[in-house]
């Protein structure tokens, strides 16, 4: 194909900006593009390739699963799904595993259990969910409502019954929520779409009182926090407090599409057969990767490192903005971090695209670094270098 860009434009809906550049190939946290030019990559596909890109074990579990078996569906039993399902309770709160093949797919799995388990308890009615304004959910029907964002739900109305939108790091705002239709609050532990948002201290856990207080479930979306990238395993664990149900998705297979709801057995209990289903979903393929991710980021010495490297990187971004007035803001946990300006991003991502690395801009002025979790601090010094020199021409 001569022009791939045109090409896209002829083929392909029209749903993503793309940025003029064509990738070919990956290794480690480097990207090269069709002519040859290579990139550093501090975006990792949107925080999914958290082990790097050709990752050399992935790809021979990869190679040797495609060559005994793909697919079989879930009318049987396949060794990978089971395995990964009770290395994933084994780490975290979870008893019970229920496997799609996405985040949005993940999270309509939760939305669903927690109507179902409401309605075994307490009767037909009580359905509401509580999410936060500036939360991310997905982009099918009941998640795009479930997102608190007047741009993800322009043009799809009418939206989903039952959700209804707080603000973030406000439990007062929770509880004058609250009616008797309640039955679950779903939050993400650091918002990601919305701009890198961190809760406050005590937030969560005491969101967790107020939820058992009043019989609710609650509901942790850790698609895009989960698997190592705030440097535990999942983000709810340096929160002291676990959920009742969570979803993972994006880095979980490290660039093959999985996603799962994880739950304790007294919820999960109300899922039978029938309740809910995917083709796709655990395939031995897919499977048989994610817990080659997880055997791997699950490491104490490996999650060590994560944090160790995103300290590194905090500290290097604060020197940065004691120099440049134009950056608001520094935040973030372990490699999920924010770097907030006071005018629209975008054209300082084109232009460090420019210069061979690549990063994305989320809320209009939040600069987003999600790097694969294997970078390194020399890969960081030289992003600050190229950054600095980005936001001197930007502001000369
Ligand atoms: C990306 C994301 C989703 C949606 O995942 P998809 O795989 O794109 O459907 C849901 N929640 C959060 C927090 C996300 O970051």
């Amino acid at each position: 194909m001569e022009n791939i860009q045109a090409a896209c434009q002829e083929h392909i809906c029209n749903t993503y900006a793309r940025l003029p550049v064509v990738f070919v190939r990956g290794e480690g946290c480097r990207l090269w593009d069709d002519t040859g030019r290579e990139y550093h990559d501090f975006l990792a596909g949107i925080a999914v390739c958290n082990l790097g890109h050709a990752h050399p074990v992935l790809a021979d579990i990869l190679c040797r699963q495609a060559k005994t078996l793909i697919h079989v569906s879930n009318l049987f039993f396949t060794t990978p799904q089971v395995r990964l399902a009770a290395e994933l309770t084994r780490h975290s709160f979870a008893d019970k595993v229920f496997f799609s093949n996405s985040g949005a797919e993940a999270n309509e799995a939760a939305i669903k259990i927690a109507r179902k388990y409401s309605k075994d308890r307490h009767g037909l009615g009580r359905f509401h969910i509580i999410t936060m304004k500036d939360s991310f959910h997905g982009r099918t029907l009941a998640t795009l409502s479930a997102t608190g964002q007047e741009k993800v739900h322009k043009g799809f109305e009418p939206l989903v019954e039952g959700f209804t939108f707080v603000d973030f790091n406000s439990l007062e705002a929770v509880e004058a929520a609250i009616t008797d239709k309640t039955c679950a609050v779903m939050v993400e532990p650091i918002q990601g779409e919305g701009g890198i948002n961190i809760p406050d201290p005590g937030y969560l856990k005491e969101l967790k009182a107020l939820c058992e207080s009043r019989d609710l479930l609650l509901i942790f979306d850790e698609v895009q926090v989960g698997m190592g990238r705030t440097g535990t395993l999942f983000a709810y664990e340096q929160e002291g407090v676990s959920p009742d149900i969570m979803t993972l998705a994006k880095a979980l297979g490290n660039g093959l599409p999985i996603g799962a709801m994880l739950t304790t057995e007294a919820v999960a209990r109300t899922f039978v057969p029938g309740s809910h289903a995917t083709t796709f979903g655990g395939t031995p393929l897919v499977t048989s990767v994610a817990l080659g991710v997880l055997e791997h980021i699950a490491e104490a010495s490996f999650l060590e490192r994560v944090n160790r490297t995103g300290h590194y990187f905090m500290d290097r971004l604060k020197e940065l903005q004691a120099r440049h007035s134009v950056i608001y803001d520094v935040r973030g946990r372990g490699l999920m971090v924010g770097l907030e300006l006071t005018r629209p991003g975008q054209v300082i991502v084109e232009k460090l695209l420019k210069r061979g690395f690549v990063i994305n801009c989320t809320h209009e002025k939040v600069l987003r670094f999600v790097p694969p979790l294997i970078v390194t601090q020399q890969d960081i010094d030289r992003l600050i270098e190229a950054l600095d020199a980005v936001l001197k021409e930007e502001t000369a």
